[in-house]
């Protein structure tokens, strides 16, 4: 029975074991700061948790005032307001998200709730337990950080950058100023991780911010748009000749070489420009646009400025379009080839054919190889339209020679991006085994640059193509790096002098002389020269003159449909008349 004063005993030791429990339960939260205060607000409970968290020990705390200990200035009037809300009318105190005062005073984020015990009595208790959620900030910060920003360089990312681009043209726009932005791309960074190493590859992202960075004025903005990418955009220009002025100090940043691994090395980079208000009028088409024009400036290679203009704009739309078009036409059908013959300048006979691609769209006017092939190139697709030509001329000349057509081979024009295919010269070799060829049958045309530019493996492969007699020729000779001394080291056989020496040698002596020199150390270097481009009788007599091995030009043949091609190879179509044979 509860009157009796062993039952009374019992209760009190339950109830001081279950007081001992729950103490015990509070000191073993680590993160759980537990604080007991009187009606005065003085601490009369202090776990270790709250030593922790807010840096005095529970003597230290003891006694003193809960607004003296851990509240901040600028929440001590309301802290006692509503504290003694609670103890003079009851009014509950909601728990909430707080940021309390440590001993250093730093503030710390916790979630505070308040349980009240005695209420309405002399002695109301207010225990306060309060959860340490700075990991949980920091985390959401790091969070935060990367998702707005870049971990390497720190910049702002692409995101968070258009966000802050669009108020940048929102300010110059209230100004009545132009905003330039300037869209980076380091040349061949794959070339610079490679050789390297991925980690000088960081350093040089890293120092190539700093550097941009250290230009910048504090209105302008920057941000690493992706790997090797970044885009700086300066508002409140207010004279056009300061656009220019501007993309003059980002590319000074790459003059001075970069070290790296122990070495300075020299870095390129091109450059994309757009102009607010004329080259776009939300912060993505601006950006959009400055891609296009540096991606424009890569093509025209290293360390290349380019401004956005419509027209490049309406070219490359054009060109995306023609391109699809002309993946369809090869699908289609669509694509033919044309042969040029090449004749001997002494006899006028034909000697071999040059291929050359057509492409007649169903729908719409021929395109010439001029304008797709460049195209084919950058979109990859000149290795199915090199597929093509090739069995296409191998198909052709097995049928010629079936037909006991006379004629030497047919010649097949390689251009520079056909030359990154492994294999290229191996389907070559498959082609002409497929239809019974050997290597007299075919020849191929590569220009200049793509030998200077060809790597070990293609020259190797060029090699073997020579030394098992295969015909090849350096197209449009004197175009390009044209140094003679190169010849030597070249596995060709034949020099093709370009059209433009051919046209101005009657009137221009010195494309004459260059034309002269070329056909004698030709000639020396025991090389076939053949002249490209011949319209007339002026310049025929030139080269005959010159003793030029073969012409081929409009003054002989234009580039014929094969069913031509069989008649002028069975004697029934003529070339010129005023050629002697
Ligand atoms: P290329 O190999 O230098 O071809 C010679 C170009 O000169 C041809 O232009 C030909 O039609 C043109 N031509 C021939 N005689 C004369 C003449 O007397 N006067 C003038 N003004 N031009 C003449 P085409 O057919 O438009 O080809 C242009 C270029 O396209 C070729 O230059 C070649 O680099 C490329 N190409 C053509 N077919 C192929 C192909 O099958 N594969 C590859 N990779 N490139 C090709
Ligand atoms: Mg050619
Ligand atoms: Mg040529």
């Amino acid at each position: 029975m509860s009157g009796q004063p062993g039952e009374v005993e019992r209760v009190r030791r339950q109830y001081l074991e279950s007081e001992l429990r729950f103490r015990a339960l509070l000191e073993s939260l680590p993160k759980v700061a537990v604080q007991g205060y009187d009606r005065d607000r003085r601490v009369i409970y202090w776990n270790e948790a709250s030593a922790r968290l807010y840096g005095y020990s529970a003597e230290e705390a003891q006694g003193r005032q809960l607004e003296d200990l851990i509240i901040p200035d600028f929440m001590r009037e309301g802290v006692i307001g509503a504290h003694r809300a609670w103890v003079e009318e009851g009014r509950e105190i909601p728990a909430e998200e707080l940021e309390l005062r440590h001993r250093s005073g730093e503030l710390v984020p916790v979630f505070s709730h308040h349980v009240m015990l005695n209420e309405h009595t002399d002695e109301p208790l207010m225990f306060c337990v309060d959860v340490d959620l700075s990991d949980q900030k920091r985390a959401h910060r790091e969070l935060d950080f990367a998702k707005r920003f870049d971990r390497l360089t720190h910049l702002p990312n692409r995101e968070t950058f258009e966000q802050q681009l669009a108020m940048a043209m929102e300010d110059s726009r209230q100004q009545g100023a132009a905003l330039v932005l300037v869209y980076l791309d380091i040349d061949h960074f794959v070339d610079i991780n490679d050789a390297l190493g991925y980690q000088q590859g960081d350093q040089l992202l890293i120092q190539l911010a700093t550097r941009l960075g250290a230009r910048l004025r504090a209105s302008d903005i920057m941000s690493r748009a992706s790997s090797d990418e970044f885009l700086m955009a300066f508002p409140g220009v207010h004279h056009q000749e300061d656009i220019s002025r501007l993309v003059l100090k980002v590319q000074e940043v790459l003059r001075s070489p970069f070290p790296l691994d122990g070495k300075s090395r020299k870095v390129t980079a091109c450059l994309g420009v757009s102009v607010f208000p004329a080259n776009g009028e939300s912060a993505g088409e601006l950006i959009r646009n400055a891609d296009v024009a540096k991606n424009r400036a890569k093509l025209n290679g290293r360390g290349q400025v380019l401004y956005f203009d419509q027209k490049l704009h309406d070219e490359l739309l054009y060109q995306h379009r023609l391109s699809d078009r002309l993946e369809q036409g090869l699908e289609a059908g669509e694509l033919t080839l044309y042969y040029q013959p090449q004749v001997s300048a002494a006899s006028g006979r034909v000697e071999n054919l040059e291929a050359l691609l057509r492409w007649f769209p169903r729908e719409g006017d021929p395109v010439s190889p001029a304008e797709f092939i460049p195209l084919a190139e950058r979109s990859g697709l000149i290795h199915r339209i090199g597929d093509w030509v090739m069995e296409e001329a191998c198909r052709q000349r097995a049928v010629w020679r079936e037909a006991g057509l006379p004629l030497e081979r047919i010649d097949i024009n390689f251009s520079g991006s056909q030359m990154n295919r492994a294999d290229l010269f191996e389907r070559l070799d498959t082609c002409l085994e497929l239809h019974g060829l050997g290597p007299r049958d075919i020849g191929i045309e590569l220009t200049e640059n793509v030998l200077i530019e060809a790597d070990e493996r293609v020259l190797d492969g060029l090699r073997r193509l020579y030394h098992r007699g295969f015909r090849i020729a350096i197209d449009d000779f004197g175009t390009g790096y044209s140094s003679l001394s190169y010849l030597k080291r070249f596995p060709v056989t034949a020099l093709k002098i370009d059209r433009s020496f051919v046209r101005d040698a009657p009137s221009q002596p010195e494309d004459r002389a260059i034309m002269e020199a070329t056909v004698f150390i030709g000639h020396r270097l025991g090389l076939e020269v053949v002249a490209e481009g011949v319209e007339n009788a002026e310049q025929l007599t030139l080269l005959r003159e010159m003793r030029c091995d073969l012409v081929q030009g409009f003054y002989f043949f234009a580039p014929l449909g094969a069913p031509e091609v069989e008649r002028l190879l069975a004697g029934m179509l003529t070339g010129h008349p005023g050629l002697s044979s």
